[in-house]
């Protein structure tokens, strides 16, 4: 039982409470996971002290759930509450814009409970008559239900990850060391289907106990040696397989993928009278195992170079490791700083000190503030007037800790391309990132030049989230990227590499396209609190799927070098 697990059980409450219209108790729920999941000590500690009461949030009726869970593995009125709101229920909370309260209005007026029957009371214009719908609304639904369609039943990779995890530390706990997350989650892909995990172990059984009994298992849907399969709570499918530790590399190659790699690499252990399959590297009859145990070994083996996970997808990773011409990826230490961060100036919810003191924790050498700008209302955008008066805030706190926080902005691009703030309050920036956030709707061409203007404003220094996509929810503004690249190398602007879970934008792709071109990319966590800091490892793991080094990143600049890059 992990703090992350108790955290993931509060906020499931949470969404049961928002269900039934109970938003005191649902904020309560809310309040006491994040309470729970930015705690620095072992929850079952408290516990034990009887000190859960001290944890932000966490009031007594709160603290005796978590007792329990923590006792038991379950919680008897989180079991009550699932039975009370069948799984297709919250699988309707996935359409864009349809919050519990119309959920659960939709589920009393018409008996809808699942997608299809609201995409069929919809086409129905059945909808619009219930108070508080209309055309509009009804039309907003469909639409919303076409993006889940084609999103189909994907998890982002952030949530894909942090259950996954949260999964192997409890199979390990239980003595089972070799273990491990496969599949596209190992690949870091953008969208993940299901949760694939490894084990190696001659016990079997002991995985499989500890594997079902996760607290989050509402249902095993088959069991034995080879496959565990569950479903959890939340819907997700998760698969454990088990192989017995001589082939545990091999397993994970596999399991691994992309098949497409896996593909290739057979052909090449063909070529050279040898068989490779999931259980080892053979010679052509399958009498003698040469290699089995550890990945890198098979590689080796093949005469290639160990390839990692995020480039396993047949786009010339062969042939580079072939020719032992791997790029020398990007890795998390190699970031020295991170310049999209908001504040409680616009809507972040941390102040500059705090975003100081947590960046010189995490190891970097530098921060950078960029706050929304004066047109944007809905986030708090800042004056000119607040915003110069924070550059001087900002030296000054630059000084006192000795640790360098600059003062940019996130400027917005206006619909004609200029930017949110006159160019007298821009040239007293240190750095300025241009982001569209509003009026996204507008052709190819005036878009990309939209876009093309706001870089060729000689005080652009990084264009914000390049492509405006929300995975599973918006596409993507129409957009010519090879332009854009173009116009980025012309006036030595950098394209951000988002690392907010839903944009992952530019995407990986793009950021190896922008790397072909020698156009710089900026790795940003974009946090709007000290915990979204933590974002900076899907950027990281992005970039790595674009083939990034350190070397054509902004952010992996020493203190100095981007000093000297932000003067010239
Ligand atoms: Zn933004
Ligand atoms: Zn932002």
């Amino acid at each position: 039982m992990t703090n992350s697990d108790v955290s993931r059980m509060l906020y499931e409450f949470a969404e049961m409470m928002d269900l039934r219209g109970e938003v005191f108790r649902k904020n309560a729920y809310s309040r006491a996971a994040k309470g729970v999941a930015e705690l620095d000590q072992d929850i079952r500690e408290l516990a034990e002290e009887g000190q859960l009461q001290t944890i932000p949030g966490v009031g007594e009726g709160i603290s005796l759930v978590i007792n329990e869970f923590i006792k038991t593995g379950k919680s008897d009125k989180l079991e009550e509450l699932r039975n009370e709101f069948p799984a297709e229920l919250t699988e309707l909370m996935r359409i864009p814009d349809l919050g519990p309260r119309k959920i659960m209005l939709l589920h009393r007026e018409l008996g809808i409970s699942t997608v299809e029957e609201l995409k069929r009371a919809a086409e129905q214009h059945r909808v619009r008559h219930i108070k508080g719908f209309g055309e509009k609304s009804e039309a907003n639904i469909l639409q919303g239900i076409k993006m889940l369609e084609k999103f189909g039943h994907r998890m982002l990779l952030g949530d894909a990850l942090s259950l996954a995890e949260a999964i192997v530390a409890h199979v390990r706990s239980h003595d089972i060391p070799l273990i491990t997350v496969a599949g596209s989650i190992r690949r870091m892909r953008e969208t993940i289907g299901d949760v694939d995990i490894l084990v190696g172990t001659d016990t079997p059984e002991r995985a499989i106990d500890a594997f079902i009994s996760y607290p989050f298992v509402a249902e095993v849907i088959s069991w034995g040696e080879g496959m565990t399969i569950v479903r959890m709570s939340d819907g997700t499918q998760a698969d454990m397989r088990i192989v017995p530790p001589d082939s545990y590399g091999a397993a994970l190659l596999h399991f691994t993928g992309s098949r497409e790699h896996n593909v290739r690499l057979r052909r090449i252990a063909i070529q050279k009278g040898l068989k490779l399959n999931e259980y080892g590297l053979f010679d052509m009859d399958d009498v003698n195992l040469i290699a089995g145990k550890d990945e890198t070994v098979i590689y080796e083996s093949l005469g290639l170079s160990f390839i990692p996970p995020e480039l396993r997808e047949d786009r010339g990773e062969i042939e580079a490791a072939v020719s032992h011409q791997l790029p020398q990826l990007i890795t998390l230490s190699d970031v020295r700083g991170d310049l999209h961060i908001h504040t409680l100036m616009s809507d972040g919810r941390a102040t500059m000190r705090e975003v100081a003191q947590e960046a010189r924790r995490r190891g970097y050498e530098y921060v950078g503030l960029a706050d929304h700008s004066k047109s944007l209302g809905i986030a708090s955008g800042l004056s000119e007037d607040d915003l110069l008066a924070s550059v001087e805030q900002a030296h000054h706190l630059s000084e006192e800790l000795d640790f360098p926080v600059l003062r940019g902005a996130e400027v917005d691009i206006l619909e004609d391309g200029s930017l949110d703030y006159s160019d007298d309050v821009l040239e007293q920036l240190d750095f300025v990132i241009a982001s569209v956030h509003l009026r996204f709707k507008m052709g190819r061409k005036k878009m990309t030049k939209r876009l093309l203007t706001a870089m060729s404003n000689e005080y652009t220094t990084i264009l914000g989230h390049p492509t405006g996509r929300l995975i599973g929810r918006r596409e993507g503004y129409a957009l010519d990227m090879d332009k854009i690249i173009e116009g980025a190398k012309d006036h030595r602007v950098v394209l951000e590499l988002n690392g907010f879970s839903d944009r992952l934008d530019l995407d990986d792709l793009n950021s190896r396209k922008a790397k072909e071109q020698g156009v710089m990319v900026a790795l940003a966590s974009d946090a709007h609190g000290i915990e979204q800091m933590e974002n900076i490892n899907l950027a990281v793991s992005t970039a790595r799927r674009g083939w990034l080094e350190p070397r054509d990143v902004l952010n992996c600049l020493t203190f100095k070098e981007l000093q000297t890059f932000l003067e010239r």
